[in-house]
């Protein structure tokens, strides 16, 4: 081999194994670049991924609920609303309780095509306190967002079992939803309400039924795990005190150990106060919101109390506002001013 033989052996041989290398880096470096490229794509990808399959952030739900009073719509109320109609009673309350997604109270009596007899009555005599309602008042119930109604209270069977069965035809043909307990041993006291995606159950402590302690404690064992939010709604205490009796402050207190999250109470006519108990409001008395008893300053005030029910994963919270009514000699329930 010759000496320019062996320098060009030696040139090929370089350039062989520059392009060798050459190529090998050109290789490592796309085939790097490509690798860094896809691991970019699909960590995006993956990003999106794990956006679209994370759970959602918990909804905040929301449903406003206004509780009134004692209704009665028999004696001097029926009286004067057969001369100015059923709506004039409410017609300035119309808006305001329009503006909650529902309206809760009291139904101090049933609703039958009886005639009254409380209206030709002596007051004081027996018949005076025997109430019935007629028919019509379900179309006022409705006009004013009073959709459910309790039906636990002392005045239910003034016309008998033949008068509750009336009440519940013409609230039914009416939509209106209805609870309590009427009648020791009487089932679906308890009634679960849809609210705005949430639960909301109402549960009734009668005093005048003979096992009320022991009814209401089984209502809310019963309802307890399958509702959002749990509310007792009383008729109980003394007629005519402005301040709750330890009796009731016992219930109350046992119904929010045993899972409760709201107390409002009805019957003593009168406006009574109210306690936070373990983070629970309870509202021993709201008073009247229909009724006749012109006789004093108090009995003729009432509370409407408008909740709000909050809901955001496990976390819920009732925040209220109250607001004074008063019932006017004229039969007519307006905001006290
Ligand atoms: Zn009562």
């Amino acid at each position: 081999m010759t000496n320019s033989h062996k320098t060009k052996l030696t040139f090929f041989l370089i350039a062989t194994l520059t392009i060798l290398v050459g190529a090998f880096v050109f290789f490592a470096q796309s085939s790097g670049k490509e690798s860094r490229l896809f691991t970019k794509a699909d960590a995006e990808k993956q990003v999106e991924q794990k956006q679209t399959q994370a759970p959602q952030e918990p909804q905040r739900q929301t449903a406003t609920i206004t509780f009134v009073g004692d209704m009665m719509f028999d004696r001097y109320v029926r009286q004067m609303a057969t001369t100015n109609g059923y709506d004039k009673i409410l017609e300035n309350l119309t808006t305001t309780l329009n503006k909650s997604d529902l309206v809760v109270g009291n139904l101090e009596g049933p609703i039958t095509t009886n005639e009254s007899v409380s209206i030709t009555s002596e007051i004081g005599a027996r018949n005076n306190f025997l109430f019935t309602f007629d028919p019509q008042i379900t179309k006022t119930l409705v006009k004013n967002n009073i959709e459910v109604v309790n039906l636990g209270n002392n005045h239910a069977r003034d016309f008998g079992q033949d008068g509750v069965e009336q009440t519940k035809k013409f609230l039914k043909d009416a939509d209106i939803d209805f609870f309590g307990d009427t009648k020791d041993g009487q089932a679906n006291r308890a009634l679960i309400k849809e609210l705005n995606g949430m639960k909301i159950t109402f549960v009734n402590f009668n005093t005048f039924t003979k096992n009320a302690k022991q009814n209401t404690k089984d209502d809310i064992e019963a309802v307890k795990d399958k509702t959002d939010f749990l509310v007792v709604f009383t008729h109980w205490g003394q007629e005519y005190e402005t301040l709750s009796n330890d009796n009731q402050k016992n219930l109350a207190r046992s119904w929010i150990d045993a899972g409760a999250d709201l107390v409002i109470g009805t019957h003593p006519h009168v406006v009574q106060e109210k306690e936070v108990y373990q983070g629970k409001t309870i509202y021993y008395s709201i008073g009247n919101f229909i009724f006749d008893q012109f006789f004093s300053t108090e009995t003729k005030e009432g509370l409407i109390v408008k909740t709000t029910f909050h809901k955001e994963g496990e976390e819920k919270t009732i925040t209220f506002e109250d607001q004074k009514v008063e019932m006017k000699p004229n039969g007519t329930t307006v905001l006290k001013e």
